[in-house]
């Protein structure tokens, strides 16, 4: 048995130069470091750029102004302690506060600071309101990392959502199968409270967060194929990110290997500006271009993902682009009259978010609205 030890301290990085590590002290004061000997493994230290050592090694550009720590107001969608509700049908766990590694881009990095208290140990409230709310029929299991949590625990979580007939699918999202498949391999437990409790009348899914390919190692294909066997249903989600899978042969690549995994693209996500993810940021015209560029090269299996923005207002799926205009459509809507609602914003390439665009006009799918282009402007205006 592999086993994988943590890594809470850059000193135990004999890779790191001490003056990068002295460097890098105000970063990890600010934001918490924590990664694991496996996922370290991965990273070619001859290689600066590395993709896994911008993911997990801190970097003093985060210290750099920029966005806010809860971009999306998830504050707003709290129903019990851990327990976010935003759209009908979905609610959101919040069980832990840890994972096997910290990404430097994390968009809930505030919930790892020491004043945080949005995830729950106690989630008898949120479990009573899941029991009490019928229209909810699918709950994520999120944090940090749900997959860090002991084996007993997360048994007695899924088992209590079993135990609520109206809540058929239990989806957990976790990066554990990228930055330590060992705590998969190693636990027959786990497989069998997967087998147990994942059946065609209610299935286990399993969001993982592969970034680049090269977290795609046979020992993470091997942790894929056991979750698999164990009959839970599979699909991968990323951010796009600047110097780690920003280029389009990185990102068709990675398509391209989930896809043959067995675990298709689900969202690809355009990054939250959260506080310390300068680095990281690409505008909306980039992320769009790279994802494109990178459908171009790939299987239609591997290019059902779209480009989509976590906000406040629901998830919005960037769907065009021409030279005046930017394109977007609800996904998912907080308000449900919103829900498929297309909008067009002034094209503005310097834009990272919703909120930097300026709209020009927005209607309804249902008036048949759903291509895109001058003709639909023509109507609009
Ligand atoms: S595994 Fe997920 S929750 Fe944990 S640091 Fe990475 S992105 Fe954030």
């Amino acid at each position: 048995m592999t086993r994988v030890s943590y890594i809470r301290n850059l000193d135990s990085i004999r890779q790191l130069p001490e003056s990068e590590k002295r460097e890098l002290l105000p970063v990890v004061e600010r934001y918490q470091f924590r990664t694991n000997s496996y996922y370290l493994s991965l990273i070619n230290w001859s290689d600066p750029n590395d993709p896994i050592r911008r993911i997990a090694i801190p970097q003093t550009g985060e210290l750099r102004e920029f966005g806010r720590l809860d971009v999306s107001n998830e504050h707003t969608n709290y129903v019990a302690p851990g327990c976010q509700h935003k759209y009908p049908h979905t609610a959101l766990l919040l069980c832990t506060e840890m994972c096997a590694s910290f990404c430097r881009f994390c968009f809930r990095k505030r919930l790892f600071m020491e004043d945080n208290d949005e995830t729950a140990i106690n989630l008898t409230p949120a479990i009573d309101y899941i029991r009490h709310t019928p229209q909810i029929n699918n709950v994520l299991l999120s944090g940090g990392d749900p997959l860090t949590l002991s084996t007993r625990r997360l048994t007695h979580i899924i088992e209590q959502l079993r135990a609520i007939p109206h809540v058929k699918i239990i989806r957990i999202g976790s990066k554990i199968p990228a930055v330590n498949p060992h705590r998969i391999i190693n636990d027959p437990d786990l497989l069998d409270l997967f087998r147990r409790y994942s059946s065609p009348t209610g299935r286990i899914y399993l969001m993982t967060h592969f970034n680049v390919p090269q977290e795609l190692t046979d020992v993470s294909l091997h942790a894929l194929d056991l979750l698999m066997k164990a009959g839970v249903v599979l699909a991968n989600q990323t951010p796009i990110l600047r110097g780690i899978n920003h280029r389009p042969t990185v990102l068709a690549k990675l398509m391209q290997q989930l896809a043959v995994a067995g675990v298709p693209p689900y969202y690809f996500f355009q990054g939250r500006p959260t506080e310390g993810n300068l680095p990281f940021a690409l505008t909306l015209v980039e992320s769009y271009h790279a994802l494109e560029r990178a459908k171009a090269m790939v299987c239609g299996l591997a290019k059902r993902a779209s480009l989509i923005m976590s906000h406040d207002l629901g998830k919005i799926a960037m769907v065009g682009l021409d030279r005046d205009h930017i394109y977007l459509r609800y996904h998912r809507a907080r308000e449900p009259k919103n829900e498929g609602l297309l909008m067009v914003f002034r094209r503005d390439d310097s834009a990272y978010w919703l909120d930097d665009l300026q709209q020009v006009s927005s209607k309804y799918r249902s008036d048949g609205l759903c291509t895109l282009g001058d003709q639909m402007i023509d109507r609009f205006d």
